[in-house]
């Protein structure tokens, strides 16, 4: 239960004084339906406007926000039919004149806050027009009583459509007057050290800044507040962490019998870091704490193989293994992989996806509920019910971050202590793993396996398409296997659809009988079939949405051209070019982008250009277009964080999750003196699942 100290935080946003239903409902469309006070407190400005600066007009400069004392002097409407001529003021004070001026239906209202022969104070910028001195559209018109109360430094906040600067910052005072205040948290060496406000002051400095700079993403209090975030963060991962490790799981030790035989069946050599990897995974197979490792390799660099070296492991102990793909045909791929090898060591496999349905199924779920069947692969069909194993120990999910959590639980709820190998293709920076995943054990691939070419890549405009087309006539002429992707287009999947269509139909005209296309649309047979004519020859040009984006491999296309390659991530971009240079031929990537195309946009492909390291491609990424994109949180539900800027200071990040090991190695339930405080903390950010755990245990 969460501590009844925090409770006005979390109380819903209409509970403010002053803070009406009507408003309340319209702060809602930025804050979220369910907002609560906490969500508008963490509702960081973005900016802020200095209103120090109160000069006499002589003296007020060009161009900054100025606060000036000004007599109203005479009103001036515009004349009779001329109604988009502006209204205008005529002011000033003893050292000069100026006009304030007003376009539009409501500047007639908006001038009658400053009356003739009034004072008023009024804040905006100046500007010279036709060498007079004018203020177009004054930020602040206001009367004695109101310059007392304006901020001398405002900060603004993003905003949406209907929401004003005026509203969020009345019900942030508002809030800011209802903060508890709570109990430091935070070790008083590191708050001395950084010289960090206390929680509560931190969040009036941030919202009621005195200077300008406190405001700024790197003032003391902005740090703090993220800090807090990271540390609640941390300790929570470290916390369910722990628990994982605490729960026993089992120690699969095989006798090495089987991977001697696959190892023996491969036709290739494993590369370094595949039998580092691989070592990796059967030690953690072979310890009785719960396995929960990330098997980080770039596309093409034999993540299965190593995940069928761990499954043999635990086959060899008498158990089972799944392994669990984002799509069909990635799930199929791998079975395609892991068949013949399989079959060579004498592991019985199975493949499960939507698709198997009545006898087969049952034929298929008999396998594996009687153990006969050692690794069953598949899709998420893997773990809805029905499924059953006799004895699954150890779980492989590729491409995790397409899955939510839940479905990697729900996998490893269908056996006993499941150990858990997620492989990802996306390159994830050190910081980001940290983040997302806490402390969890990686292996790398970081090289490529022996006899893989560079990959040749070019930028190009797409109004050389003549061009790309004859370079394709010729890569055809010399046997090539082209892939061309067609992206997303649109959030519609029906004008995605089409332009494939329309793309394919255009390659079709000019190489008859040799197009085929794939789209997310077609049925799972028609698929088949288009891949099959591709694999085989039969069809030299695949055309394809993305959804050949995660895997799939046919090591004889040497050609891929990008459509629209400015729309895409460079780890996306990254990860489709590593559908080619499988096999031992030159292969070539054509990067398309739709002209015209900013310098910075262009520099940003260029990348692609210079480098195949998948890890330097992902921290370029991360640099350029922030870590929802990278990782692809939108889709996975991964958390992200509010008051923390994880890019502007990786340095917090991995201090904190110093701090939370050294806290929960010293104190692991959190009962010593500062957990109250820790305690809240992590209610504060609701980590409420994290801190249910401590209670538990
Ligand atoms: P990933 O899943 O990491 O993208 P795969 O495991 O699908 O890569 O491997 C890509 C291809 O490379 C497969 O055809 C696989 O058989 C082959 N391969 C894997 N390891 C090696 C190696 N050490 N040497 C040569 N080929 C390899
Ligand atoms: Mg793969």
């Amino acid at each position: 239960m969460r501590p009844s100290i925090l409770d006005p935080l979390f109380a819903p946003l209409p509970s403010l004084p002053g803070l009406g239903e009507k408003s309340a409902a319209i702060l809602k469309r930025l804050l979220g339906a369910e907002a609560r006070v906490v969500d508008l407190l963490f509702h960081l400005p973005s900016g802020m406007v200095d209103r120090r600066l109160r000069p006499k007009l002589s003296e007020a400069p060009i161009g900054p926000t100025v606060t000036l004392h000004l007599d109203i002097h005479e009103h001036r409407g515009p004349p009779r039919g001329r109604s988009r001529a502006p209204y205008r003021i005529n002011a000033g004070d003893e050292t000069g004149e100026l006009s304030l001026v007003f376009f539009g239906s409501q500047a007639a209202y908006i001038a009658r806050q400053a009356p003739e022969g009034s004072k008023r104070w009024v804040s905006g910028r100046l500007e010279l027009y036709d060498g007079m001195l004018q203020m177009v559209h004054p930020e602040r018109i206001l009367d004695e009583e109101g310059f007392r109360k304006l901020p001398p430094v405002e900060p603004t906040y993003p905003l949406v459509e209907g929401v004003t600067q005026g509203m969020v910052s009345r019900a942030m005072r508002s809030a800011l007057e209802r903060l508890p205040v709570l109990p430091e948290w935070q070790d008083s060496a590191v708050v001395a050290k950084h010289d960090w406000p206390p929680f509560t002051r931190a969040l009036k400095s941030v919202h009621a800044p005195r200077e300008p700079a406190d405001t700024a993403p790197d003032a003391p209090a902005r740090l703090r507040l993220g800090y807090d975030e990271l540390l609640a963060n941390q300790i929570a991962l470290g916390l369910v962490r722990r628990r994982i490790r605490r729960e026993s799981g089992r120690a699969s030790a095989g006798d090495g019998r089987l991977v001697a035989r696959l190892e023996e069946a491969l036709p290739f050599r494993l590369t370094a870091s595949q039998e580092r990897a691989t070592g990796e995974i059967r030690g953690d197979l072979a310890r009785p704490q719960r396995m929960l490792r990330l098997l980080q390799g770039d596309v093409g660099s034999g993540k299965t193989v190593v995940a069928l070296l761990g499954m043999a492991s635990v086959i060899e102990a008498g158990r089972q293994a799944a392994l669990m793909a984002p799509t069909e045909i990635l799930a199929r791929q791998h079975m395609k992989t892991i068949a013949p090898l399989a079959e060579a060591a004498g592991i019985k496999v199975a493949l499960l996806t939507g698709r198997e349905k009545g006898r087969e199924r049952t034929a298929i779920l008999q396998g594996v509920a009687s153990g006969e069947t050692d690794i069953l692969v598949g899709t998420h069909a893997l773990y809805q019910e029905g499924v059953a194993f006799r004895d699954l120990a150890f779980a492989v999910v590729d491409e995790q971050h397409r899955f939510g959590v839940q479905q990697r639980l729900a996998l490893a709820a269908k056996g006993e202590a499941v150990d858990i190998l997620v492989m990802t293709a996306t390159p994830i920076p050190r910081t980001l793993v940290l983040t997302y995943f806490g402390d969890m054990d990686i292996s790398a691939l970081h090289e490529k396996p022996a006899g893989r070419q560079p990959i040749d890549t070019r930028v190009i405009s797409a109004d050389r398409m003549d061009e790309v087309v004859e370079g394709l006539r010729r890569a055809l002429a010399a046997g090539s296997r082209v892939y061309w992707v067609c992206p997303l287009v649109n959030e519609s999947e029906n004008s995605d659809l089409a332009a494939a269509e329309d793309r394919a139909r255009a390659l079709e005209s000019v190489f008859p009988g040799k197009v085929a296309l794939v789209h997310g649309q077609m049925k799972g047979s028609e698929r088949d079939a288009a891949m099959a004519r591709f694999k085989d020859g039969e069809a030299a040009i695949l055309v394809a949405t993305t959804v050949i984006e995660v895997g799939v491999d046919v090591p004889e296309a040497n050609v891929i051209v990008i459509e629209h390659a400015e729309r895409f991530g460079l780890s996306q971009l990254h990860q489709l070019r590593g559908r080619v240079g499988r096999g031992t031929a030159k292969s070539s990537c054509v990067l398309l982008y739709k002209p015209p195309l900013g310098e910075t946009a262009l520099s940003r492909l260029r990348i692609l250009r210079e480098t195949e390291d998948g890890f330097r491609i992902a921290e370029e990424d991360l640099r350029l277009r922030g870590e929802g994109e990278v990782l692809g949180v939108r889709q996975s539900g991964l958390p992200s964080f509010r008051l923390a800027d994880v890019e502007t200071h990786p340095d917090l990040l991995e201090t904190a999750r110093k701090e939370a090991v050294m806290i929960l190695d010293r104190d692991p339930d959190l009962t010593g003196p500062r957990s109250e405080a820790l305690r809240l903390l992590l209610y504060l950010f609701e980590r409420d699942a994290a801190a249910q755990l401590l209670r538990a245990g």
